[in-house]
């Protein structure tokens, strides 16, 4: 079967790709076992230039990797290539960083018996991927897994895969061997093989229901199992921010960039009742002034949504809310014509009982809820099923310190939000997901540790 992929902000079919099946997946999975082997013996040194010239090459074709992401998910133009610019900097991490972290450790060079610690690669991993950033959530993995020694089959999301292609393509390039990435094309049910296969560790990206059944499908056999999934991500706003209109210009952006389908997105906001109103009128106004449209215009900060299935979700989470008392100020609904628009939403009053309080929105719409006191606003943070991100814009850091330290969350920020940093973990907690990347852990997840015991006599 084919894969017929369309642009989002037409509807219009722009590229049809051969799926793969079962045949052609236990052939990739075949080549990559017999590659990896030779792969891992290569210096650290080496594997780390092919991702250094990679990288470059990724920058060369910058403008021609951007129109494709454009094409593909609907990203504003400005937006897909700040994703390819920005994505760099986990290649230069790695390339400051990877040897150190992956050097073996002498523990013990004393006495009779030397104790020591190498790090060996997992062997063939597969790396199942979401649509909404696969530069960031691809490089988090593949980068790192190449680089620890390992063959990477990789399964870019239906959404995404003519980005995936290009990935595949520019490692070759690069000097990956072929028998060490492979892409696999198609929908759920192609990842779903991926599960049935013999791979030596399983690092997936996406919602938590898939996350949830593949971690169940694959328990079994016992492989390392990494998931990164989604969140409902709390900002709270204190009194005591030294600027309400920009407090609520940099709310606005961590709520509706990427069209709010960033997996840190905030998805909530809390707002100390003393600046709530003029919270709200500075947020609604700069909400008003994005330019929705063609993402293709420079201009855009609005495009569509990639997938159109999730207009459905984002017009049940407002007529839930507005039946449960939620003023709506602006939007609402999806937007006539072609492509699958929806206008960028913002709901006040809001509260527990409503849906887009609770549940992952993945879309442009936004609900702000008044708070009388820190303790308040906590408790309603901690009220979630996940453990993404925190924030909270605050003049007062040792006040805000008091809420990020409580907090359940793999991530926390202070007067930033929807941040994503190569130096140090990216990890969620409870439905959010389970281990790192990124940092030396994020390396560490793609090796295993052999202890050696050496006595001379
Ligand atoms: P999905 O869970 O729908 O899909 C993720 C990947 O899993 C896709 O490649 C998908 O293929 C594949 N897949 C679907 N069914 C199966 C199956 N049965 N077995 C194996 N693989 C399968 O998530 P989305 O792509 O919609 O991504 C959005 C979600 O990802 C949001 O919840 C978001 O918060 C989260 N996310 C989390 C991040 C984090 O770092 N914590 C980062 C980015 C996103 P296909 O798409 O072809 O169906």
């Amino acid at each position: 079967m084919n894969l017929i992929i369309k642009n989002p902000a037409t509807g219009a079919a722009i590229a049809e790709l051969t799926s793969d099946n079962k045949a052609s997946v236990r052939a990739k999975l075949s080549l990559l076992q017999q590659g990896q082997k030779e792969w891992a013996l290569h210096p650290v040194k080496e594997r780390l230039a092919c991702i250094i010239k990679f990288g470059e090459l990724v920058k060369q074709h910058g403008e021609e990797l951007s129109v494709i992401l454009t094409r593909e998910t609907g990203k504003p133009i400005q937006q897909s290539r700040n994703e390819i610019n920005g994505a760099q900097n986990r290649i230069d991490h790695l390339s400051s960083h990877a040897e150190r972290w992956l050097r073996g450790e002498v523990l013990v060079d004393e006495g009779l018996t030397h104790e020591k610690i190498s790090y060996e690669p997992l062997g063939v991993i597969a790396n199942i991927s979401a649509w909404n950033f696969p530069y960031n959530v691809g490089y988090n993995v593949f980068l790192y897994a190449l680089v620890a020694g390992n063959a990477v089959l990789y399964k870019p999301s239906e959404y995404a895969s003519l980005t995936g292609k290009q990935f595949e393509k520019y490692l070759h390039k690069a000097g990956v061997p072929e028998n060490v990435f492979q892409c696999v094309i198609g929908p759920g049910d192609v990842g779903q093989q991926l599960l049935e296969e013999p791979l030596d560790g399983y690092f997936f990206t996406g919602s938590y229901g898939t996350g949830r059944h593949i971690a169940q499908t694959v328990a079994h056999k016992l492989v390392p199992v990494q998931l990164e999934l989604g969140g409902k991500d709390p900002l709270f706003v204190m009194d005591d921010v030294a600027d309400v209109k920009q407090a609520a210009i940099n709310a606005a952006e961590g709520a509706f960039y990427n069209n709010g389908q960033s997996c840190c997105a905030v998805e909530r906001i809390y707002v100390s009742e003393g600046i709530y109103d003029n919270f709200i009128d500075a947020f609604v106004a700069e909400v008003k002034t994005y330019i929705i449209g063609d993402p293709t215009n420079q201009h855009t900060f609005i495009g569509p949504l990639t997938r159109q299935p999730q207009i459905a979700v984002l017009d049940q989470q407002v007529t839930d809310a507005i039946n449960k008392g939620a003023v709506l100020e602006t939007g609402g609904q999806a937007m006539e014509g072609q492509g699958y628009y929806y206008q960028p939403t913002v709901l006040t009053n809001c509260d527990h009982r409503m849906k887009v309080m609770m549940e992952e929105s993945f879309g442009p719409i936004i609900g702000i809820q008044k708070v009388s006191s820190d303790e308040e606003a906590l408790s309603l943070m901690q009220d979630t099923d996940y453990g993404l991100t925190g924030a909270v814009f605050s003049g007062n850091e040792e006040r805000a310190l008091k809420i990020l330290e409580a907090l359940n969350t793999g991530t926390v920020y202070w007067n930033c939000c929807d941040r994503v940093s190569p130096n140090v973990p990216w990890s969620g907690r409870k439905n959010s997901g389970l281990g790192s990347t990124l940092s030396a852990q994020g390396i560490r997840a793609f090796v295993q540790p052999k202890s050696y015991h050496l006595r001379s006599s």
